[in-house]
C-alpha cells in the first residue's frame, strides 16, 4: 500500500502535543503508579545518561533501552529459558542493504546483560539479494564466511507466470514439483564464481519480501503481480525448511491472510503494526507490517508478542525525546563538505524539479517556514501532500526520493537519509552503536531498506517471547 509522499513538515508541531497517535497508553496492563519511569541504566560504555543527551542519541541507543525495558517488564528466570539464550544460524532474503543483520548485531551486545552473558550470538549464515548494487553493500557488511545468494528462484524450475487463468493459488500448488530443494548449490556473490550451498541449515530467518505486490491484490485475494511469485518462493522455502523463527516484513498494506494461509498450520503467526516513532525515529514515517512466524513442532510462544512489543514501545517513548530533523541534519565541518560535494551538481534545481516545487507550494499553501520538506521526486499532482500536523513526519523513503528544504537550498543528503532510517552514518552515531565503523548507503538505496531500529525491536520481543520446546 502506498504511503501519502509529498509530505511537508513542520518541525514546530513536531515534538511534543501529537505524541497521542501512540495510543499505547491506552491500553497498557500497567497502571501508571506501577510504571516504572526512572531512568534507564545505560552502560557505561554508550556514553552519558539520557537525561543529558538529545533525542538523537537517545533514538540511536534503542538497543540498550529496549533491552533495558524488556529486564523491567519479564523476570529474568523467563529471559533466561528464552529463545535470547540461544546460538542462532541466520539466514535473510531480500535482504537489502544488511538492516536485519546490522540490527541483530546491535542486539547480541545490548541483550547480553539479560541473559547473565549466554546469548544471543546471531551467527550469519546466508543472505539473498538480486539487485547488484545491494549485493556489493552486503558484501563490505558481512562475514566473509556468509554467503550472499543471488536469486531465491535458483531453487526452483518451470514455475508458470501469472496470468488471467493461473493465480497465486495455481503457483502455490505447482511448488513441490518446482522446488529442487533445500540443500542445492546456487550462485553466490560473496565466493565468486562458485557455486555454494549451507553446511547446515539455519534456524532464524529474516526477510522483507517484495512490497510492490500488495498495492495490486485483487478482490478475490489473488494477486496478478508476477512479484508474488517471489513472495511464494521465499515461503514455500520457509515451509520446508528448518527455520524455528521467522520475521517477515512488509508494507502495511500487506494481507497477512496469505501467510495464515499457506503456513498457519505449521507455524503460530502473529502480526504486529510497527512504526519508526517506536523506537525513537517519530521523524520519519515508515509503517511496516511485521509477521513473527514460530514452528509449532520446535518453539512455544510463552509470553503475549502484542503485549510485550507495547511494553517496550511504551517504555521507550517514556525514556526517549523523539529527535527532531534539526538534530539529523550535519553541522560538522565534514559533512557539510560532504553535503557541498554531493550537492554541487544538483543544488541546482531541474526546470521538473522547480515546477513540483511551486506546485508543492501552491497546493498545499504551507508558509515558507523552516524544515519545510518536499519530495520533489514525486509529482504533487499525483501525490497530493500533507502537512505535518497531520503526520509530524517526513515524506516516507523511496527508492530515488529527492529531499529539498527550500529554506535551505539544500536537500537532504545521504548521511542524514542514512541516519533517518536508523544507520550509523556518520562518527557519533557509530560511537553510539558501538560499532566498528560507519555505515552510510547512498539514498538511492537507503529508501527501500528495513529501518533498523523496527527489525531489531520485533527480533528482541520475538526471541523474548518464545522458547524451545526441547
Ligand atoms: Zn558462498
Amino acid at each position: 500500500m502506498s504511503q501519502p509522499c509529498g509530505h511537508v513538515i513542520d518541525l514546530d508541531a513536531l515534538n511534543d502535543d501529537d505524541a497521542s497517535d501512540m495510543d499505547v497508553s491506552q491500553h497498557s496492563v500497567m497502571d501508571v503508579d506501577e510504571m516504572d519511569v526512572e531512568e534507564p541504566d545505560i552502560p557505561q560504555h554508550v556514553g552519558p545518561g539520557p537525561d543529558t543527551l538529545p533525542g538523537i542519541m537517545q533514538a540511536f541507543r534503542w538497543p540498550y533501552l529496549a533491552a533495558q525495558a524488556l529486564g523491567r517488564h519479564m523476570l529474568p528466570a523467563q529471559l533466561q529459558r528464552s529463545c535470547l539464550t540461544r546460538t542462532w544460524r541466520v539466514s535473510t532474503h531480500f535482504s537489502g542493504l544488511g538492516s536485519a543483520e546490522l540490527a541483530l548485531q546491535l542486539l547480541e551486545h545490548a541483550a547480553a546483560g539479560l541473559t547473565g552473558g549466554v546469548g544471543p550470538q546471531f551467527n550469519l549464515v546466508s543472505a539473498c539479494e538480486k539487485q547488484p548494487s545491494r549485493q556489493r553493500v552486503l558484501r563490505t557488511r558481512l562475514p566473509q564466511d556468509c554467503h550472499i545468494f543471488d536469486d531465491i528462484m535458483e531453487r526452483f524450475r518451470d514455475l508458470p507466470e501469472l496470468s488471467e487463468t493461473v493465480d497465486w493459488r495455481g503457483i502455490w500448488s505447482r511448488m513441490p514439483d518446482a522446488f529442487l530443494g533445500q540443500g542445492i548449490a546456487a550462485r553466490c556473490r560473496q565466493h565468486l564464481h562458485s557455486q555454494c550451498r549451507l553446511a547446515a541449515p539455519p534456524d532464524l530467518d529474516i526477510s522483507g519480501s517484495p512490497c510492490q505486490v500488495w498495492s495490486s491484490m485483487g478482490s478475490r485475494g489473488g494477486s496478478q503481480d508476477n512479484r508474488i511469485v517471489l513472495f511464494l518462493a521465499w515461503a514455500y522455502l520457509i515451509r520446508t525448511g528448518e527455520c524455528k523463527i521467522i520475521i517477515h516484513e512488509n508494507v502495511s498494506g500487506f494481507k497477512e491472510g496469505i501467510l495464515l494461509e499457506l503456513l498457519s498450520d505449521t507455524f503460530e503467526v502473529v502480526t504486529l503494526e510497527v512504526h519508526p516513532w517506536h523506537c525513537g525515529f517519530r521523524i520519519i514515517a515508515r509503517p511496516r507490517k511485521y509477521s513473527v512466524l514460530f514452528r509449532r513442532r520446535n518453539i512455544e510462544v510463552v509470553s503475549d508478542v502484542h503485549e510485550v512489543y507495547r511494553q517496550l514501545s511504551q517504555s521507550l517513548a517514556d525514556w526517549q525525546k523523539q529527535p527532531d530533523l534539526e538534530e539529523f541534519l550535519l553541522t560538522s565541518e565534514q559533512g557539510l563538505l560532504q553535503e557541498e560535494n554531493q550537492a554541487r551538481a544538483s543544488k541546482k534545481l531541474t526546470d521538473k524539479q522547480r515546477g513540483y516545487l511551486q506546485k508543492y507550494q501552491e497546493q498545499g499553501a504551507v508558509r515558507q517556514t523552516r524544515n519545510v520538506v518536499y519530495d520533489l521526486s514525486q509529482n504533487p499532482e499525483k501525490r497530493p501532500i500533507q502537512t505535518s500536523q497531520q503526520t509530524g513526519s517526513l515524506p516516507c523513503l523511496r527508492s530515488g526520493s529527492l529531499l529539498w528544504m527550500p529554506d535551505r537550498r539544500r536537500w537532504l543528503v545521504d548521511a542524514e537519509l542514512a541516519a533517518l532510517m536508523g544507520f550509523p552514518s556518520s562518527e557519533p552515531l557509530k560511537n553510539l552503536y558501538g560499532v566498528p565503523d560507519i555505515f552510510c548507503p547512498a539514498r538511492s538505496q537507503v529508501g527501500t531498506a528495513m529501518h533498523v531500529g523496527c527489525v531489531g525491536l520485533v527480533a528482541l520481543v520475538a526471541l523474548a517471547c518464545a522458547r524451545d520446546r526441547s
